[in-house]
């Protein structure tokens, strides 16, 4: 097949190129690098399976070859305040990527008779009442607080998604993505693995905020990756969550960093800025993924986080 994935030079999008290219495909991936980068994509130049174009698209987009599949993955992801490449501080590319970018790759899907996934998220729940998270959930979103640009392009996203499936017969997926980690991630972007193990391998203290009692459940890279690549070869169209059903407190988290890194700086707490609505529990409910896709995760948190240290070292100049 020739696979064309936008946000190609994110973090998911790049591992997705790879995995693609070696299951034997062609790739066309594109991206804008407001949030990508080109590092994630060098060791693809020259590759002949590989194509690249830089466009943005919430614009219209042209691809001159066929494709047959269409993987829509382009958004800043980030709900770091305090971080350039979050969705706090670009808002409005945010909803832009969410919406006109949905509308633009249902398009291109339409016009190549190519299968579509669109890649949700977890986000889409808000702040759950609902514990673990099934896809029937249909969330608690503020629609007017910082979060909602990324929430509510996403919920456009899911809902274009499925207009498109049920007017024009797209053949379409929803993948919702739960918390993600791996190499390629930005060391900067703020989020809780890059701050806590940058601040880590620095030696320096690591930042909990609110009370750290707050959940998230971590899933590694490759796990998430098989977890798409198979839900792109099935035919369901509903909502799958993708991602890792063990639970653990930002605490927990924070100290089984310190432990697996051997830092022996202090936890320091700092306020939890409840305007940003941080979601006090997330899990994915994942017995859909298990039985229609046969997919479930197998690296466990302490592994993941070991392969995933040499990249950080490596990008902090430590080896
Ligand atoms: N977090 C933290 N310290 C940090 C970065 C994040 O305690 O240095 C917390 C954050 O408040 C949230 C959780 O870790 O409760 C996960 O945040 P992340 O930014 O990774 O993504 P989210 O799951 O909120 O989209």
């Amino acid at each position: 097949m020739n696979i064309f994935i936008t946000g190609a030079a994110g973090f998911l999008g790049s591992h997705l190129c790879d995995r693609f290219i070696k299951e034997g495909h062609s790739v066309v991936g594109m991206d804008n690098f407001v949030t990508g980068s080109p590092d994630n994509l060098a060791h693809l130049a020259g590759n002949p399976a590989f194509t690249f174009y830089k466009h943005d698209i919430s614009n219209y987009i042209f691809v001159p070859q066929k494709v047959d599949a269409v993987l829509h993955f382009a958004s800043p992801a980030s709900p770091n305040p305090k971080s350039p490449s979050g969705y706090f501080n670009l808002p409005i590319q945010t909803m832009k990527a969410g919406a006109l970018g949905t509308h633009n790759t249902l398009g291109l899907a339409k016009a190549n008779g190519a299968r579509y996934l669109l890649a949700s998220t977890s986000e889409i729940y808000g702040d759950p009442t609902e514990h673990p998270q099934k896809e029937s959930y249909c969330g608690n979103v503020d629609t007017i607080g910082t979060r909602a640009v990324y929430d509510e392009a996403k919920r456009f996203a899911e809902a274009l998604t499925m207009a498109y499936y049920r007017t024009h017969h797209v053949d379409t997926r929803i993948a919702r993505i739960f918390n993600t980690y791996g190499p390629r991630m930005d060391l900067n972007d703020g989020r809780a693995l890059p701050n806590l193990l940058n601040q880590a391998l620095m030696g320096k203290s690591l930042t909990v905020y609110g009370n750290g009692k707050q959940t998230r459940s971590f899933c590694y890279v490759d796990d998430l990756i098989d977890g798409i690549y198979r839900l792109l070869l099935s035919d369901e169209h509903y909502p799958v969550n993708i991602g890792n059903a063990e639970e653990i407190t930002i605490l927990d988290f924070a100290q089984t960093i310190q432990s697996i890194t051997k830092n022996k700086a202090e936890i320091i707490f700092l306020p939890d800025d409840r305007s940003e609505r941080d979601p006090q529990r997330r899990q994915p409910d994942i017995t859909r993924a298990r039985e229609i896709l046969g997919w479930e995760p197998k690296i466990e948190l302490k592994d993941g986080i070991q392969k995933t240290i040499p990249y950080f070292k490596s990008k902090l100049g430590l080896v």
